[in-house]
């Protein structure tokens, strides 16, 4: 029988995260202040992220140690096994061997505890009291829930009102584990009394609850913001996936041609790869490929520019590859990847050419997550689908060339919770979108004066 699983002993669980800055062969543009167009201090970011969580953001260290308390709650589920996807590959039937992270069972279904759980932490240690956030579908909600109560914080989650009516079963997670989730707009902030003054009935929207969570934070001392993705602290804490993966393939002698993953913020997909980026920058042969939804396509369609990391213009500009800050995407069913930029970090490696995009509509995506369901048994997240459509890609790639590869991906969530996007595909309900190119030149306008980077 082949192996199909590679386990790590606990005791061989990495210890320090990989910071890719302390590599990069050439320096990633700095964020600027909006107001003054100058590049911005640590201190201006103190009112929303506590002083050591800044630091790491701009860290230049290689390695950064990962504290006790943090390891002792990564055992909890981790080292995540490293699964070769054997029955898919006999459904392909193409010359490669898939091997996978299995970050679907984390306690609430995907990667985002790996950075959750450090966030709360410093926080804590820093001595807050309470954290917000926003979520949409509350994938990030329900992980910084749980983080929250690990820690002892209190936690506010500000969840997107029509997501909140919806989907119900993250918002009931969230209140299993003790957070306070609140449908946005709400009563609590003067960005949410104004919005609910002038609708009433508002949907709400990403935007409008990050102006909540940041009010929420801002002007509370005991309180700070706490964002899932984008940022680099956030990559930095998803490396642990790819440098388990790097040395579990280590163990079995095997060393991808391609690593892959699904890319939104951008986490998971830098969670995986930038250990391999490493090594591609130290001359070794690898593709890194990320793939998005052609909805939201922010890497292959949207120039590298300075934009606000929010619609609501509160964040610093970041360098980064952008489909502009009022940018409204299309209602798939992958919420998790409908954001109009992407880490500075992954925009910067596109640019430069380590790292390349490829974009799938839901028609690819759903037909090859029911098919990975159908063999594998898994059911994945409608986000985790678009890199599996990416992989089937590359399986039918290699049959055409008659060339043998092995592939890397990660398997970024468990879709059990998001049934009704299933039923949608299933029913014949869902549409191959493709985003008209007059929608990404109208909503591009919003930039047109910002700095160039
Ligand atoms: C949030 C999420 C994503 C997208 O976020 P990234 O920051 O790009 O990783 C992808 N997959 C799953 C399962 C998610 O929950």
């Amino acid at each position: 029988m082949e192996q199909c699983k590679v386990l790590l002993d606990e005791s061989e669980m990495p210890r320090q995260w990989y910071n890719i800055l302390a590599d990069l062969p050439t320096p990633m543009k700095p964020p600027l202040h909006p107001g003054t167009g100058k590049p911005i201090a640590p201190e201006d970011l103190a009112p929303v992220f506590p002083m050591n969580l800044i630091e790491q953001e701009v860290s230049a260290e290689r390695w950064i140690d990962i504290p006790e308390p943090v390891l002792e709650k990564y055992c909890l589920w981790r080292p995540s096994p490293l699964c070769r996807a054997l029955q898919f590959e006999k459904l392909l039937d193409a010359p490669v061997k898939i091997y996978y992270k299995n970050e679907g069972n984390s306690p609430p279904g995907s990667h985002k505890p790996n950075t959750a759980i450090p966030q709360a932490y410093y926080n804590k240690v820093f001595g807050i009291k309470r954290l917000s956030t926003e979520t949409g579908a509350g994938q990030w909600g329900s992980a910084l829930s749980m983080a929250c109560q690990m820690f002892g914080l209190d936690c506010r989650v500000f969840m997107v009102r029509v997501s909140y009516e919806q989907k119900p079963y993250r918002r009931m997670m969230m209140a299993t584990w003790g957070a306070e989730c609140i449908p946005s707009p709400s009563n609590v902030t003067s960005a949410g009394r104004k919005i609910l003054a002038d609708f009433p009935d508002s949907p709400g929207s990403l935007g409008i609850a990050i102006s909540e969570a940041i009010e929420d934070a801002v002007g509370n001392p005991e309180a700070r913001y706490s964002l899932g993705s984008v940022l680099n602290h956030v990559l930095l804490h998803q490396t642990i996936i790819g440098l388990e993966a790097h040395k579990q393939m280590e163990k079995i002698g095997v060393y991808p041609d391609v690593v892959m993953g699904c890319a939104g913020g951008g986490s998971n997909f830098a969670g995986i790869s930038l250990p391999f980026v490493r090594d591609k920058i130290h001359g070794k042969e690898v593709s890194i490929v990320a793939a998005e939804p052609s909805s939201c396509p922010t890497l292959t369609r949207g120039p590298f520019a300075y934009d606000f990391g929010d619609t609501a213009m509160t964040t610093p500009l970041l360098p980064m590859y952008t489909l502009g800050h009022d940018f409204v995407p299309a209602s798939i069913h992958a919420g998790g990847l409908r954001y109009h930029g992407m880490a500075p970090i992954v925009s910067h490696l596109v640019k430069e050419q380590l790292v390349e995009a490829r974009a799938y509509h839901q028609i690819e995506t759903f037909t090859a997550g029911v098919n990975w369901a159908r063999s594998e048994g898994f059911i994945p997240a409608p986000e985790t689908n678009h890199v599996i459509a990416a992989v089937v890609q590359e399986a039918m790639r290699a049959k055409e060339e008659g060339k043998e590869k092995v592939i890397l991906f990660n398997w970024s969530g468990n879709g059990v919770i998001d049934l009704p996007a299933y039923d949608a595909f299933l029913s014949g309900s869902l549409t191959p979108y493709e985003l008209p190119e007059e929608e990404i030149q109208r909503a591009l306008k919003s930039i047109a004066n910002f700095p160039k980077p």
